[in-house]
């Protein structure tokens, strides 16, 4: 069987627009049906997912509220790793049952050691959570919240360091080889450092795509694959002379990075995680969307990222 990680985006799963619980269990059972196909064609699975409008909606809770204390962010990424990770763990068990697959889904809740010499650390890039109109940016800058203006308002900006470490990868590895569907390291993982040899959160998220990577590694996968709502990586994107890529060689990818082909916080972290995969060893990377997974699993879709 070929193990695969799957990643799949925040935005995939909740749309912050338009998120009722109903219209977000709807695009979970979508996305678990997809997933449940994969399965069904042979590929053992560990599934992986973004958290970014969930984050967004906690921390946007905390704010109004005012009754509780905040909670920190490595809280906060637990929090998501926790709803998802049911709404993710029952939807698939249902689609597998349909199916007649008999596998059972489990979450791992993850916690992911981060470069404490990150320079995010100090000079916090990731922008996160709900856009503020400049009075209230204003009050909350003065709870020392950091916050940048971007133009459709300004968010709060918090580190996000390189994940270095799965702490769980033994407890994953071991449910997948015993026939477990795995959900694991949601949200990136839960931002963590070592303290004198143990454990300790810190204040800070962490990119999913470049965490994912690192599960695919840790778990000894085949291939990545990171979905997400494009069917393929382009060059020039959006502009007239686009060009989608049917695939790219971790040199290419390089160099397409340094010419800044790719959206910073969206679409360069998911190329730079397929890369990181395949230098460490992966077969490819593929970047595609939902509809095209299945696809692009045997070679008629999406980018592929290869050695
Ligand atoms: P996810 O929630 O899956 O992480 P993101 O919004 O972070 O989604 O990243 C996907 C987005 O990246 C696409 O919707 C697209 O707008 C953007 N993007 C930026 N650069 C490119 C590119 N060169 N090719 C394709 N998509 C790109
Ligand atoms: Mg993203």
């Amino acid at each position: 069987m070929t193990r695969i990680v799957i990643a799949i985006g925040g935005n995939a799963i909740l749309n912050p627009a338009k998120g009722s619980p109903e219209e977000a269990q709807k695009k979970i059972d979508m996305t678990c049906a997809e997933i449940a196909t994969i399965i069904e064609n042979g590929y053992e699975v560990v599934l992986t997912h973004g958290n970014g409008p969930q984050i967004g909606n906690i921390l946007a809770m905390q704010e109004e509220c005012g009754l509780v204390h905040p909670q920190p962010l490595d809280v906060c990424g637990a929090q998501t790793q926790g709803m998802l990770g049911y709404s993710l763990q029952q939807s698939l068990d249902n689609r597998l049952k349909e199916r007649g697959i008999n596998k059972r889904v489990t979450t791992v809740l993850t916690q992911v050691i981060v470069d404490e010499s990150s320079p995010s650390f100090e000079n916090p890039t990731k922008p996160i959570g709900l856009y503020y109109q400049n009075f209230r940016a204003q009050e909350m800058t003065a709870l020392g919240i950091r916050m940048i203006k971007d133009t459709h308002g300004y968010r709060r900006v918090v580190p996000s360091p390189e994940p270095v470490q799965i702490i769980e990868e033994e407890t994953i590895k071991k449910l997948v080889s015993d026939g477990f569907i795995v959900i694991a390291a949601g949200g990136g993982g839960i931002p963590v450092i070592r303290k004198n040899g143990l454990l300790t959160g810190v204040e800070a998220v962490i990119d999913k795509d470049l965490t994912g990577s690192l599960l695919a590694a840790s778990v000894g996968a085949e291939l990545l694959l990171i979905l997400t709502d494009v069917d393929k990586v382009s060059l020039n994107y959006g502009k007239d002379n686009q060009t989608d890529l049917d695939k790219m060689t971790t040199r290419e990818a390089e160099e397409y990075i340094k010419e800044g082909h790719f959206g910073k916080g969206s679409m360069e972290p998911k190329v730079r995680s397929g890369m990181n995969f395949v230098k460490s060893g992966g077969k490819y990377a593929i970047i595609t969307s939902l509809e095209k997974a299945l696809p692009a699993l045997v070679g008629t879709a999406g980018t592929r990222i290869i050695r």
